[in-house]
């Protein structure tokens, strides 16, 4: 499908921090939408965005920001949606598509439908890219390229105006650099434990217990940290808010994987307990092979200790 950009004429952004600053950045840059509002909770932020002149407008007031818009994304933490959903819903203009950058994709779901107006096409999203800093000036508009971006449209929906605003959407996120696939919410989620719940959860923990540890002093855990462990406190640097939203809101899916993370974990402590080389050695290299795979994909750079060495001694 060949799209005419702008895709969306109005645009308006409530939440700017690395993710709706991203969209908007990329939004005016690929020309994705004719005019850009940005609405935040936080005035520091939307000063910000008015001095780094990101946008078109900013705007306190969420439901001004929202009247004229044809297109509205949220990209708050994930439990305040259902807040903004509320006090925007009156303003929403008729046709309006809604939609989010949230990390969990069901409970949201249900959280923006429960106040949406009828007319307005809620399409939720996610886009799988991101870095561990936060606020608009983290932002960039390079962020999406080449990455996936899910939709999970609601599967009740079966009528044509909603698959319009679908093919819309998707245009939209595709004018932004990004991959676009269609998924089912719950679906989402689970994968999403896999790929990003879980190993963040793993990376605050071994991060809290090596702060914890007695036996090693602080300054010996980030003098000696490159053995693997400076990569966990990456990810264990991320947002806290964030976080504690995601877990809160993806509980089901984050417990039923760490039940399975636990059970396998514990198979490996017996393996090493048994001196099983052979079992340890079957895994190593089966999880290499994964480690291959994202790089063939492009999710990630072949180079060594992805690329951080390069120009030091
Ligand atoms: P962020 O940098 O902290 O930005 C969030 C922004 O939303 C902040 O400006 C925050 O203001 C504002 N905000 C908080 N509550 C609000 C409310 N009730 N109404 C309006 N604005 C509100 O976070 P982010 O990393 O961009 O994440 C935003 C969303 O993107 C989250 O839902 C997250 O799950 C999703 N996401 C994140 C990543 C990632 O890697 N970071 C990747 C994909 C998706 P304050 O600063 O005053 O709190």
């Amino acid at each position: 499908m060949t799209t005419s950009l702008p895709v969306f004429e109005r645009l308006t952004v409530i939440g700017c921090g690395l993710i709706g600053s991203s969209v908007v950045r990329a939004a005016r840059a690929y020309k994705a939408a004719g005019h850009i509002t940005v609405a935040d909770i936080s005035q520091t932020v939307l000063d910000r965005v008015a001095e780094l002149g990101i946008a078109d407008a900013v705007e306190a007031d969420f439901g001004k920001a929202v009247a004229e818009a044809d297109l509205i994304i949220f990209a708050t933490p994930v439990l305040a949606v259902a807040d903004v959903m509320a006090s925007i819903a009156p303003h929403l203009k008729a046709g309006a598509t809604v939609s989010d950058v949230g990390s969990v994709k069901g409970s949201v779901s249900e959280a923006m439908q429960a106040a949406a107006p009828a007319g307005v096409h809620i399409i939720p999203g996610h886009p799988i890219a991101g870095t561990e800093q936060s606020g608009p000036d983290a932002g960039f508009a390079e962020l999406f390229k080449d990455r996936w971006t899910i939709l999970t449209p609601i599967a009740a929906r079966h009528d044509d105006a909603y698959a319009l605003a679908v093919a819309r959407l998707a245009s939209f996120w595709r004018a932004l650099g990004a991959q676009v696939e269609q998924m089912d919410e719950r679906h989402h989620d689970l994968v999403l434990a896999v790929t990003s719940h879980l190993p963040h959860l793993i990376a605050y923990n071994i991060v809290g217990t090596a702060a914890d540890l007695e036996e090693v002093t602080q300054a010996e855990v980030m003098k000696y940290s490159a053995g693997g462990f400076r990569d966990f406190t990456r990810i264990a640097a991320s947002d806290p808010t964030m976080w504690r939203d995601i877990f809160v809101a993806n509980r089901e899916a984050v417990l039923e994987i760490l039940g399975r993370f636990t059970e396998d974990l514990q198979a490996l402590s017996r393996a090493i307990r048994w001196g099983e080389a052979d079992k340890l050695h079957e895994l190593f290299s089966r999880t290499r092979e994964i480690r291959r795979g994202v790089i063939a994909l492009g999710q990630e750079s072949p180079e060594p200790n992805f690329g951080r060495d390069r120009g030091k001694h």
